[in-house]
Formats: C-alpha cells, sequence, structure tokens
C-alpha cells in the first residue's frame, strides 16, 4: 500500500492499532469460552469490625481466571474486555449466582451465617432491562436472606439514565439488598446524588489511602468522605489497607469497616 500516508502524513493502517485489535478480538473469544468452560472462580476477602475486638462482617466476592496454563489471572486485566464486548453480562450473571450460593452454603454455619457478601456489579450488567429480573430469580432459587447481599457499584452509574438507575436502586432497596458505592470519590458524578439516592455504605477508594499517613491531601479528602458518610449515616469502610498505622489513623478519623492485605488477602471460600 504505497499510499498508507494521507495528505496529512496520518497513516489509515496501523500495523500496531491493528496487531491491538487482533489480541483484544483473541482475548473476547478466550473469555466466552472460559465462560462456557466455567474457568472463573471467586475469591473472597473479609471485611473487618474493629472496634472491641477484630470481627469478620462480611466479605467482598472478587472473580478469578483460572486460566489452564497462565495460572490465576487478576480480574482488572479481562473485566474491562469483558465490558467492551459485553461478555460481562454474562460472566456477570454467573458471579451472581455464584456469590448467592456461596452466601447459602455459609448460612448453615453457625460461625459465617452473618456474614454479608459484597458482589462488583459492572455499569454495563446494572443498565440492562432484565438486571433486577436476574437477580429476583437467582434469589428465589437459593431462597438467602437478601439483607446478606450487598451490590457495590461505581458513581459512573449515575452519567447515563439518572432516573431509570434511581428507580433501579430503589427496587434493589425494596428487595432488602443494600448498596455499597465502589471506589468513592474517584468517578464523574457529583455529592448531589447522596441526596437522592438510598445507599448503605461509602467505600473510600485505595488510591487516598495508599498515602495517608504521609499526603495531607488524601487525609483531608478521607476525612471529608467519612464525614459525609457518618452525616448521612452510612457505613464507611476503607479498602486497600496495607498497614497498622493506617487503621490507627482511619480508626481515628471515624472510619467504621476495613478491608485490605494487612488484615486479610482474598483466598477461595475453603480457606475460611
Ligand atoms: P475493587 O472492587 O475496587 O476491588 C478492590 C481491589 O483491591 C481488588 O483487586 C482487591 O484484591 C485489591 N486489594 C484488596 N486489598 C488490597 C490491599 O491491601 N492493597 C492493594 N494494593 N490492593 C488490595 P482485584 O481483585 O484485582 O479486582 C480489581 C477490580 O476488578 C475490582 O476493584 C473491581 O472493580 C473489578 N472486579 C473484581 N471482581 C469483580 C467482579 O466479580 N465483577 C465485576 N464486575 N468486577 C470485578
Ligand atoms: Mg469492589
Ligand atoms: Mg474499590
Ligand atoms: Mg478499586
Amino acid at each position: 500500500n504505497a499510499k498508507k500516508n494521507g495528505k496529512n502524513g496520518f497513516s489509515f493502517f496501523d500495523p500496531k492499532l491493528q496487531e491491538e485489535i487482533i489480541e483484544k478480538a483473541k482475548l473476547t473469544d478466550r473469555i466466552r469460552h472460559s465462560i462456557e468452560h466455567k474457568e472463573f472462580s471467586l475469591y473472597y476477602q473479609a471485611q473487618y469490625s474493629l472496634e472491641e475486638e477484630k470481627k469478620i462482617i462480611g466479605l467482598e466476592a472478587l472473580v478469578r481466571w483460572i486460566h489452564p496454563t497462565k495460572g490465576v489471572i487478576s480480574p482488572s486485566s479481562f473485566i474491562p474486555v469483558a465490558e467492551e464486548s459485553g461478555l460481562i453480562i454474562k460472566l456477570g450473571n454467573w458471579i451472581l449466582e455464584e456469590a448467592v450460593k456461596q452466601l447459602k452454603s455459609w448460612e448453615n454455619e453457625q460461625s459465617k451465617k452473618n456474614w454479608r457478601l459484597s458482589v462488583n456489579v459492572s455499569i454495563r450488567q446494572f443498565e440492562t432491562d432484565v438486571f433486577i429480573q436476574t437477580l429476583k430469580a437467582i434469589l428465589d432459587t437459593y431462597n438467602i436472606n437478601p439483607k446478606l447481599l450487598r451490590l457495590e457499584l461505581t458513581e459512573n452509574l449515575l452519567i447515563g439514565n439518572i432516573d431509570r438507575a434511581l428507580e433501579k436502586i430503589f427496587q434493589l432497596k425494596n428487595m432488602g439488598i443494600s448498596i455499597s458505592i465502589d471506589d468513592f470519590g474517584t468517578g464523574y458524578s457529583s455529592l448531589a446524588y447522596l441526596k437522592a439516592l438510598p445507599i448503605d455504605e461509602l467505600k473510600i477508594d485505595q488510591s487516598f489511602i495508599c498515602d495517608i499517613v504521609n499526603n495531607k491531601n488524601d487525609e483531608i479528602i478521607t476525612q471529608t468522605i467519612i464525614s459525609i458518610g457518618q452525616k448521612f449515616g452510612l457505613d464507611i469502610i476503607a479498602e486497600g489497607v496495607e498497614t497498622q498505622e493506617q487503621v490507627t489513623k482511619l480508626m481515628m478519623m471515624g472510619c467504621n469497616y476495613f478491608q485490605g492485605y494487612f488484615l486479610h488477602k482474598p483466598a477461595k471460600a475453603e480457606l475460611f
């Protein structure tokens, strides 16, 4: 292709871009295949209250791809591709069902029956017309207490159709499910939604937590999030807690719950 450079010197055929597109298509195919062959698995990371004693109040389900040759693959390398291709809907349904199944099995154990399970839901899945219906069907099948299920959504769900999102959140609340806003403070939305949304928890993003001991700005942001959450009567959980110093600081600031490698690393359900 002799004329591949247009008149502005702009190349219409970019071999690097071409390669990226092919790689993405391959990955999409592999994800599709792996959903069908059930090569995904849920790990669980405990969330703690540290008031009088260290106590598990709940867990977060975190998906892993158990690749036959590459081993355990983390979600950041496949969730975005699954979202782009729409496969997240099928994968997300599997995740929801698997999480609810796990809740059901914990319900039968005295020490675990009050554990709440938080499940990340991609906005792409949340937006589908059948989301509520699908979730209802799963809850009916396993007959668990919906109060034990918490959905983690991100602020960006309000970018699109706000009324529709609001309506869905009210429906979820009516079903007894609780709502957490994940990565709080990093999305594209305004604080105004806090007064309109019946949410239960703010999850402080780990990017504010990692330097909280040394960085004044992170401390100010975190303190502000905690104050807002307290005034609205919400649970406040810090994610990505890696040191005792962070825990001490966050406790002094009024944070209720803690999640991070310092306390517990995501693990298979059998290890609890
Ligand atoms: P997220 O929901 O904000 O999850 C927190 C991430 O931080 C998890 O990464 C967790 O393993 C990691 N983490 C926990 N404690 C620490 C810590 O002390 N230090 C550090 N540096 N990291 C910590 P993971 O499991 O790789 O998940 C990454 C993201 O992928 C999640 O962020 C979430 O957005 C998405 N994701 C994970 N599981 C699911 C899922 O089942 N469905 C959907 N739609 N998205 C998921
Ligand atoms: Mg999360
Ligand atoms: Mg998060
Ligand atoms: Mg995050």
